[in-house]
């Protein structure tokens, strides 16, 4: 099995809470070299459901994001000389030259991609023009891997513990996020003081609206970019590689304190999230999920989806027809003798729990 660590920037090794040493499934459902969600690797998956396509392009896989890159995370990318990821530096840099998104913080998307982004409906997947800058089209992969933030390095389409697994996912993301806001801001505080100082830090809860360059994907006006970066304006990637040196020298106590109370309690959150995904336990009562979806399979299975739009299950059909029995009302194991006695029938506790992780069966 591997570490949780394991996914995540190497940098985070000695700085992230012992916690994060700990094994986690590999979620070998998201088989990503041979994407599981697109067409020619999806092998009797369900193609649509009220009509909606479900499968990916595979020019663009779950790549239709843009990522926003602390400071540091940058800085690491551009002192890693290693020659697979020439292609990565090389558009860094050039993202750095367009000066769109670059802040003494991050690294971020351009305020249109947001927008198209946030309003956009049933694109995930499947609109090449949300394609993300650093995707490689001719081998499916990412071009800044090892240093890709907390949204790529979390997300996964399928996971083995299915609803389980999800939401120790997306608590990991949610603590890898706040360790990327304060150590970026903690970066430039000492490198750029005044930009913390004067609350550029601090995330903006409503977005402004778009502006011509916006629009136009072009460079923020020279005055207002001058301001912004004072005297490390034209020397950003210099800046960038500071900020990952200054995280490199940092302690783990270090970074405890920069997440003072909140980092406690995510990572406590995670910590619980963490057993339940590892070690699954069947509620006593179970009923069928309304709202799972079913679809008949040629094969005469059923492909029973509900915890997610990407992730559905298999069985067969003299099985779906049992589950019916689940109504919540008896405790499972009566249900299961009562499938027995009646039906000369069983659902075994590993196939109740895959449903259960799945929320095809939900605690009654
Ligand atoms: S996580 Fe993304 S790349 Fe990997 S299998 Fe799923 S959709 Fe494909
Ligand atoms: S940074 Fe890499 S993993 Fe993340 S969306 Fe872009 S190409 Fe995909």
């Amino acid at each position: 099995m591997p570490r949780i660590l394991d996914s995540l920037p190497q940098l985070y090794q000695g700085l992230l809470p012992d916690f994060l040493h700990q094994d986690v499934p590999e979620e070998t459902k998201a088989t990503c070299s041979n994407c599981a969600m697109c067409k020619e690797n999806a092998q009797g998956a369900v193609d649509s459901v009220d009509g909606v396509n479900r499968f990916f392009r595979p020019d663009t896989k779950c790549c239709t994001y843009s990522p926003r890159l602390p400071n540091f995370l940058v800085g690491a990318l551009l002192s890693d000389e290693r020659p697979e990821l020439a292609e990565g530096r090389r558009r860094m840099e050039e993202k750095i030259a367009s000066r769109v998104g670059v802040t003494p913080q991050w690294v971020k998307p351009p305020a249109k991609f947001q927008f198209l982004y946030k309003n956009g409906h049933q694109f995930f997947g499947r609109a090449a023009s949300l394609r993300c800058p650093y995707f490689a089209m001719d081998s499916g992969g990412c071009t800044i891997w090892p240093y890709r933030e907390a949204v790529c390095s979390t997300f996964f389409c399928k996971y083995v513990a299915g609803a389980d697994g999800r939401k120790f996912w997306m608590s990991l993301k949610t603590y890898l996020t706040l360790v990327e806001i304060q150590l970026s801001r903690w970066t430039a505080l000492q490198l750029l003081p005044d930009y913390v100082l004067s609350g550029k830090d601090r995330a903006e809860t409503q977005p402004a609206p778009l502006g011509v360059e916006d629009l136009d994907d072009t460079a923020p006006p020279a005055k207002a970019y001058a301001e912004l970066w004072k005297e490390h304006a034209g020397r950003e990637a210099d800046y960038y590689r500071a900020c990952y040196r200054l995280v490199r020298e940092l302690p783990a106590d270090g970074l405890e304190k920069l997440l003072g109370l909140d980092g406690t309690i995510e990572l406590k959150t995670l910590e619980k999230l963490h057993d339940t995904a590892v070690l699954p336990r069947l509620p006593r009562t179970l009923k069928f999920n309304p709202d799972a979806t079913v679809q008949w399979m040629q094969d005469g299975s059923v492909a029973l989806g509900a915890y997610s739009d990407y992730d559905a299950i298999a069985l067969p059909g003299e099985a779906y027809g049992l589950l019916v029995e689940f109504t919540g009302r008896e405790p499972v194991e009566k249900v299961r003798q009562h499938l027995r006695d009646a039906k000369q029938a069983d659902l075994s506790e590993e196939v109740l729990v895959e449903l259960y992780r799945h929320r095809i069966l939900v605690e009654a």
